[in-house]
């Protein structure tokens, strides 16, 4: 299979009108903040909307398990040296610190077996390592997550600027 150019942007108000009905029934907020103009990458569209997908209903179930009563999830999408950089941001409380350093092993979840296989932000890493293939010293920052001063979760992606 072979990479393509695709606006991100596209990808992810796609990924967005997909998780819009189960956002509007646990009234999630979203806000974002996109540019007048394109962002365009080169990779495979269809695996990057996995990836927005799994980390947008990773959300939902933080929000879920959390009963926070004004949930929101902020999106940016900004340029930044070679990089187009994506920021997907909830208040649902954060990531246990016991655990930041797993949420991205094949396997880790802290859902029961019914809800949550632990294979979603794993395969993330895998497909957003396909798009940064060759690019140098980015390993270890090409997906990121941190706790928010706003008790939250914010993933960051980079993505190749074409
Ligand atoms: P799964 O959703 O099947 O549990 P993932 O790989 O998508 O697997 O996520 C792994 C774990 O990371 C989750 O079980 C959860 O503990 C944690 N996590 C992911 N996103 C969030 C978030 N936005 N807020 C809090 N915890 C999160
Ligand atoms: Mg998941």
């Amino acid at each position: 299979k072979e990479k393509s150019e695709f606006d991100i942007q596209k990808i992810l108000k796609n990924s967005l009108s997909i998780t819009a009905a189960s956002y509007k029934d646990r009234n999630i907020d979203v806000l974002t903040n996109f540019k007048e103009d394109i962002n365009i990458t080169f990779g495979f569209p269809n695996e990057l909307s996995q990836v927005f997908l799994n980390i947008l209903s990773n959300a939902k179930d933080a929000f879920t398990n959390n009963k926070i009563k004004t949930p929101q999830v902020t999106i940016n999408i900004f340029e930044k040296d070679a990089y187009n950089i994506i920021e997907i941001i909830d208040n649902a409380g954060g990531i246990d610190i016991k655990n930041i350093e797993k949420i991205f092993d094949p396997y880790f979840t802290t859902k029961h077996q019914t809800q949550g296989t632990g294979i979603g932000l794993y395969m993330s890493k895998e497909i957003i390592q396909k798009h940064m293939n060759g690019l140098l010293n980015v390993e270890n920052r090409i997906i990121t997550v941190n706790n928010t001063t706003y008790k939250g979760a914010c993933f960051t992606i980079l993505l190749p600027k074409l």
